[in-house]
């Protein structure tokens, strides 16, 4: 073995493989891979295979897409076999809510450009002859599915890699890690110590214990997963090969196994495997099998699919593998430790290995992933991922594997957690909860206890009239909203103005005002929304998305501020309320010795104030496009707020709002939220803050390509689309149509009660911008007309909020 290299791989199963060959790719050479036993000997090995395009994320989509496209080329260049039979493959639905999902998977890949075909019963009983059609309304074709052989790709990744100058140790485990001051690695092996550059942890089963060889606990625990396969089907003999399925109503998987059937399921009591440690001699090994376990998804499946009934089972297959919290990848750099790169909770190896081997090599040779890779960034955890949590979030979501998750669902597994002071005082306001970063904020509030629960539903759910309600006392009188959720920054010391100037793209703005700013990454992409709330002339309070604050937080480590300046997240010390509507002023002054006139105290004023004995950091700023003001306080003065707004707040009649209202509100005004309309995929003109883009100033990060896409246009536009929906709003996801093509995609969608219609944000190609009819949106795999606004569908002019 060597003892130097640019990067060390830890982990030969098949996502270290293609992150060791995609760094070949990327041209990084001086790389090699060490793995404890053989290669595949995790994990891997004993996978069914299979692989399939759809995902819930419509980035990682692509990414699969792109996996499964690599194996030709693979094999080509390792002269590897992947055992790749690509069959096509068929999604059964046993109900009218699955076959709805199903349109709507159909809806989200046109714009994907996956050709996904939706038959009758009878149409799918003649493609896929071994169901019994009676238990099935319908399905979904999807051409680019099928399996590989886990040990043949594997190898045809380190094959590759090789001919490129890539190294593979075998049988040599790497023991700890030790960090050089130059933020290089040591790595300690049982056959001596490696000095690298960089260090990637793809150790799979093993991911939680070589990251806790640097200090850091992974949200990744392992499931047992069990598949069997059945005898040869006479059925079978001769035929064409079975397209590989899924039976959701029975939460079965299936292929062709040479002669036979392998059928795989998600078992509802799904069962951990080492929830806090992985023994190191597991080794190309099994867990004991359990028919039993998986008994009611086997009598379903034997239902649905007759003939497997009629033949014996050959084998039975028991494994381990990984999963975070929501199922999705954790991939990309670690914050805090320079060079530690994780590409680890892989659950769909075959379908993702391959894109996130793209993904990490980008980041790490390029500085950027090339992509939109928000929903498998590690950084979409934070602290409050414990092991604990991860163990109730994951065996809950491997419970759902191959349930529908509805737009307006909140699942209940590790809740609540985190709570701000006013969480009894809103419960027994009949707040009904979501669940944001681990915390409990209200969606919305129903008028009792016992309607206090929202059913799940693709159409508006009984919480539609009392958001109505929400809505209108926003605009008619005044609300009071919780808004601890975000994230929060305190920047302070001689140079924050400069630092700031230099990371975001906006002025920062006078001491007493706020400024809201896009920040771009190099490429002049959206990285995430601030508002820049300036305090002092060496203190800025910044407000931003809290899901991403160990995102920006990283950021701002690639990007440190002087010596001098600080920038300290204090996300859960500030936590707020704000009221909104045109009475808030009346109810807010009468609490308060600072003058709150227009004059004295004008939109985007930012200021500390006491409100009654309360001390606090107010801003005039508003996201429902009313007048409004948000109140921040130290933690421990909340209740005491909370119980002073609401006792003055009667005589005015006001009213609690939450988030399903807010929601409503900013697409009304046609706000973007990060995630949604703001992402790393488009520019800030495409996205229409092209205005909070100060060019005046020297030099900011990005501002050559944000430059560059002012004066090209940008290929996009952020657009407000009314929509002549029935019974269900867009959610996000859905294509939007002109003229009979699918030419862009909406990111968000409600119904606005204050414009009463239903609405929906999007993105368009630029070219179609100045066009207003002819547009459709699919709802529910219907098509439905849709205007595109040419301003922003309440109050343009901006006057409410400014009043
Ligand atoms: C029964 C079953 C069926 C499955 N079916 C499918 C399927 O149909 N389709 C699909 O896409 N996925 C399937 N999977 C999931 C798939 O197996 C995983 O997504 C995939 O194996 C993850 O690969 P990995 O490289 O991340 O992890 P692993 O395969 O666990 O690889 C990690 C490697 O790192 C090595 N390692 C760990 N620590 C060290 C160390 N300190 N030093 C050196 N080496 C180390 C290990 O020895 C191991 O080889 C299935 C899994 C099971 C169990």
């Amino acid at each position: 073995m060597k003892s130097s290299a640019r990067v060390v791989v830890v982990g030969g199963g098949v996502v270290g493989a293609s992150v060791l060959y995609h760094l070949t790719k990327a041209g990084w050479n001086d790389v090699l891979l060490i793995e404890r036993g053989e290669l595949t000997c995790g994990s891997t090995w004993h996978a069914a295979g299979g692989m399939h395009t759809l995902n819930g994320d419509p980035n990682v989509a692509r990414l699969q897409q792109y996996t499964i496209n690599l194996y030709r080329e693979l094999e080509r260049i390792s002269g590897q076999s992947c055992g790749l039979h690509m069959p096509g493959g068929i999604m059964l639905a046993g109900t009218r809510e699955r076959f709805d999902w199903l349109k709507m998977a159909k809806a989200r890949g046109r714009y994907l450009g996956m050709e996904l075909e939706l038959i009758s019963a009878d149409e799918a009983a003649k493609v896929f002859p071994i169901i019994d059609k009676k238990y099935f309304v319908g399905a979904l074709l999807d051409p680019i599915e099928g399996h590989v052989d886990p040990y043949g790709v594997t190898h045809a990744y380190a094959k590759a890699a090789q001919i490129a100058g890539g190294e593979v140790v075998r049988h040599t485990r790497v023991v700890d890690l030790k960090p050089r001051a130059d933020g290089s690695w040591d790595v300690i092996t049982e056959a001596g110590n490696v000095h690298a550059e960089h260090v990637v942890n793809a150790a799979g089963l093993w991911a939680r214990e070589v990251g806790r060889m640097v200090g850091l606990e992974l949200p990744v625990l392992a499931m047992q997963h069990q598949y069997l396969i059945t005898e040869d089907l006479p059925a079978l003999k001769g035929q064409k090969e079975l397209l590989t399925s899924i039976d959701f109503e029975g939460e079965i998987y299936t292929r062709q196994e040479r002669g036979g059937v392998l059928l795989g399921t998600y078992e509802r009591a799904g069962v951990p495997w080492s929830s806090v440690e992985t023994p190191w001699d597991f080794t190309q090994s099994l867990l004991p099998e359990d028919l039993e376990r998986i008994a009611p998804s086997l009598e379903v499946g034997f239902r649905h699919f007759p003939t497997l009934a009629d033949v014996g089972i050959r084998k039975v297959v028991n494994g381990p593998f990984t999963f975070a919290p929501d199922g999705n990848p954790l991939v990309g750099p670690i914050r805090g430790l320079k060079n530690f790169w994780v590409a680890c909770g892989v659950m769909a190896g075959f379908s993702q290995g391959g894109g996130v081997g793209l993904t990490l090599s980008q980041w790490m040779v390029e500085g950027d992933p090339g992509a939109d890779v928000w929903a498998m960034d590690v950084a979409r955890y934070g602290d409050w991922a414990t092991l604990a949590y991860t163990n109730a979030k994951v065996r809950e979501n491997y419970s759902r594997r191959f349930r529908i998750r509805f737009p307006n669902e909140e699942l209940p597994a590790a809740r609540p957690l985190r709570t701000t002071p006013v969480y009894e005082q809103l419960q027994a306001a009949h707040a009904v909860f979501g669940d944001y970063c681990g915390l409990e904020h209200p969606l919305w509030f129903a008028p009792s206890a016992e309607e206090a629960h929202e059913e799940i539903t693709f159409h508006r759910s009984n919480a539609h009239p009392h958001v109505a309600t929400e809505c209108r006392a926003v605009h008619e009188g005044v609300g009071l909203l919780e808004i601890s959720n975000y994230g929060k920054f305190e920047v302070t010391g001689p140079g924050t103005e400069e630092w700031l100037s230099r990371v975001m793209a906006n002025r920062v703005p006078q001491v007493g005002r706020v400024a809201l700013t896009p920040m771009l990454n190099e490429r002049g992409k959206l990285i995430g929304d601030f508002t820049m709330c300036r305090l002092g002339e060496q203190r800025v309070f910044l407000i931003c998305t809290w899901a991403a604050e160990s995102y920006y937080r990283r950021w701002f480590e690639r990007h440190p501020p002087p010596g001098g300046v600080t920038v300290r997240p204090c996300a859960m010390e500030y936590v707020g309320l704000s009221v909104a509507g045109p009475h808030s002023r009346t109810l807010l002054q009468g609490l308060t010795r600072t003058d709150l006139a227009s004059a004295a105290f004008p939109f985007l004023s930012f200021r500390r104030m006491d409100i009654g004995m309360v001390p606090a950091l107010v801003g005039r700023i508003s996201f429902t496009g009313e007048l409004g003001y948000e109140i921040w306080v130290t933690s421990e003065y909340q209740r005491a707020l909370y119980d002073l707004l609401s006792s003055a707040g009667r005589a005015q009649g006001l009213k609690l709002f939450g988030g399903r209202a807010l929601n409503a509100m900013r697409i009304e005004k046609s706000f973007g939220t990060w995630a949604r309309e703001y992402r790393p995929i488009y520019g800030p003109h495409e996205a229409g803050l092209g205005r909070f883009v100060d060019f005046g100033k020297s030099e900011f990060i990005g501002r050559a390509a944000a430059l560059e896409e002012k004066e090209s246009g940008g290929a996009l536009r952020l657009m407000t689309f009314s929509v002549d929906a029935a019974e269900a709003d867009a959610a996000g996801d859905e294509p939007i149509w002109h003229e009979g093509r699918v030419v862009g995609w909406v990111t968000s969608g409600a119904y606005g009660h204050r414009v009463q219609r239903s609405l929906a944000l999007g993105y368009i190609p630029v070219a179609l911008a100045a066009a207003t009819d002819g547009f459709e949106i699919e709802l529910i795999g219907e098509r439905r007309a849709a205007k595109r606004e040419s301003a922003p569908p309440l109050d343009p002019a901006g006057s409410r909020m400014r009043a």
